[in-house]
């Protein structure tokens, strides 16, 4: 066979010859705004020229500090079909982790959305590697800052050249990267080949996996800066499909209205934001019928939310598995055909799982005595993953690589069952896991149980310390409005009674306001851990 490299400019060049006229929409900070895929291709080709003018070299980092929307997909598919490296920040950090991290990928040149230049004139006097700043709006003109020497990026591409030849590569060369957003710790930064990213779109496209289709009309809610939005815009791009995004600060409504207006056939988002937009489809305000799918991912989707999304609106939740070090697909809960008898509780409770193994990928579950976990959907392990878009090692961070990088493995640090079909659950992240007299507690097992009781929005549980038994969980329940100072500790322990083992049933129920989140909406609990670590002593 050929040898032939595996590169996002097949992507991006099959995209413009076989579908020209399939279009791209974002709601632009004044308004809808929508271009065709042979628009897009020009805008790329005059981006390219900007980058080049820039003298921006092969494996130069380019910096980008934006929403998901045309431009920042424009930059996905510029900067490393051109040669460089594409690098998304974080746009939720604390600056002080957003200087680390431009410092430590050295990037030169950053683009920024104009809604976001406070955050950059804040910390750009401590960016020693940083050449240049050109702000994103959709006009020429920029607001008033005190940026160094701030570029329009809609005047450089009006002033570019429209041609531009991208040059052929290694499939083997840096794309993109993307650091982890790290609650404890540095964020650790991970680098990923075009090889990865191509393999990863085939693979995140299959029936068996997303199931993307040319035509899809696909909303990634997932941020641009978060693990590549899960590759939706490198596989959609590749197969043709509509791409519908957010834009600036997109917020519950928001995406109801776009999911309606735009009729997105697939959206892909973490469960804080199904959460939050349920209520208002379940009102009827807004029309959910369009959606053929949701993906969600980041954190575990709640059993509870997954029935009444399919019961209640008739869309079915796909749970989806990943990381950042992973590009970041590995698992997806779809029902396998000889399983199509099973009872429609058993259904669910397989949707909650974070499910099989994408074709690609090879797994291990390692427990304790560092053996293979057997397969009986109890016995918890760490799971190991190991393929072709898997990272294998910290971007310049020897210490951490070698702890979570194992004989060719990466650690996931998450701790898994596996069932007798396959279908693998995570019980908790290693550092959330509550070891209590011995055994492992789920976390996520009993956050999921808890949220079925209807008065509670939303739960996370934490381990505690104890004098007995070392850790004991402690549940952070959020009622529903209608349910404040109407339910009290011992109904949620009450509700527990014989849905959970005895000696997982929380010792403590805390009724707070609001569960905090990291920057990507998943729940914050090492701050619940320091807000109630004083040992519980029954
Ligand atoms: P960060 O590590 O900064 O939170 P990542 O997106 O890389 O950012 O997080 C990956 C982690 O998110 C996984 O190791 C796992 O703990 C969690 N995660 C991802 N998807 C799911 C899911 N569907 N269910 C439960 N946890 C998930």
């Amino acid at each position: 066979m050929m040898a032939y490299d595996l590169t996002l400019r097949a992507i991006l060049q099959r995209s413009t010859k076989l579908f020209s006229k399939k279009e791209i929409i974002t709601r632009d900070y004044s308004g809808t705004f929508r271009y065709t895929y042979s628009e897009f291709y020009k805008r790329a080709q005059r981006l390219a020229n900007v980058l080049k003018n820039f003298s921006i070299a092969k494996g130069d980092r380019v910096a980008t500090l934006a929403w998901n929307h045309h431009r920042h997909l424009e930059l996905y598919f510029a900067v490393p079909v051109s040669g460089a490296v594409l690098h998304t920040l974080n746009l939720r950090l604390a600056p002080e982790q957003l200087v680390y991290i431009i410092n430590h990928a050295e990037d030169k040149i950053i683009f920024v959305d104009k809604d976001l230049v406070p955050l950059l004139e804040s910390i750009q006097d401590q960016l020693p590697t940083l050449e240049y700043i050109v702000v994103m709006s959709d006009t020429k003109e920029i607001p008033s800052n005190t940026l160094i020497n701030p570029f329009s990026y809609e005047t450089l591409l009006a002033e570019a050249s429209e041609n531009f030849e991208f040059p052929d590569l290694s499939e083997w060369d840096p794309a993109a990267m993307c650091y982890t957003t790290a609650t404890t710790g540095k964020p650790k930064g991970v680098v990923y080949t075009h090889r990865a990213l191509v393999l990863h779109s085939y693979a995140a496209s299959l029936p068996d996996s997303l199931n993307l289709q040319e035509s899809d009309r696909v909303m990634p809610f997932v941020p641009m800066f978060h693990a590549n939005a899960w590759g939706l815009p490198f596989a959609c791009t590749w197969l043709g499909s509509t791409q519908v995004f957010p834009g600036a600060r997109p917020q519950a409504e928001d995406i109801c209205q776009l999911i309606q207006d735009h009729k997105v056939t697939l959206a892909a988002g973490v469960p804080t934001i199904w959460m939050a937009t349920y209520p208002l489809w379940e009102s009827g305000k807004y029309d959910p019928s369009s959606l053929r799918e949701i993906v969600n991912g980041g954190s575990a989707a709640p059993i509870s939310m997954i029935k009444n999304y399919l019961e209640k609106l008739g869309v079915s939740i796909l749970h989806a598995y990943g990381m950042t070090e992973t590009t970041p697909v590995v698992l997806v809960s779809r029902l396998k055909s000889s399983l199509i008898d099973i009872s429609t509780e058993e259904k669910l409770k397989l949707s909650a799982k974070q499910g099989l193994l994408v074709p690609g990928l090879e797994m291990r579950v390692i427990g304790e005595d560092g053996n293979e976990v057997p397969w009986n959907g109890q016995t918890m392990g760490e799971l190991l993953v190991r393929g072709p878009w898997i990272a294998k090692e910290y971007y310049k961070d020897p210490i951490r690589t070698k702890e979570a990088f194992y004989q060719g493995w990466l650690r996931t640090g998450d701790i898994v069952t596996v069932d007798s079909e396959g279908y693998v659950s995570v019980a908790d992240r290693s550092k959330d896991l509550i070891k209590s007299g011995g055994e492992w507690i789920s976390s996520l097992d009993l956050e999921n149980t808890i949220m079925g009781h209807p008065s509670v929005l939303e739960a996370a549980v934490i381990a505690i310390p104890h004098p007995k038994w070392v850790e004991r969980p402690l549940a952070c329940v959020v009622l529903k409005q209608d349910y404040v100072d109407k339910i009290n500790e011992q109904d949620i322990l009450d509700y527990l009674k014989g849905k959970a083992p005895k000696i997982w049933v929380p010792d403590r129920v805390e009724f707070i306001d609001a569960i905090p989140r990291t920057s990507v909406g998943k729940f914050f609990k090492a701050a619940l851990r320091s807000r109630f670590a004083k040992a519980t002593n029954t």
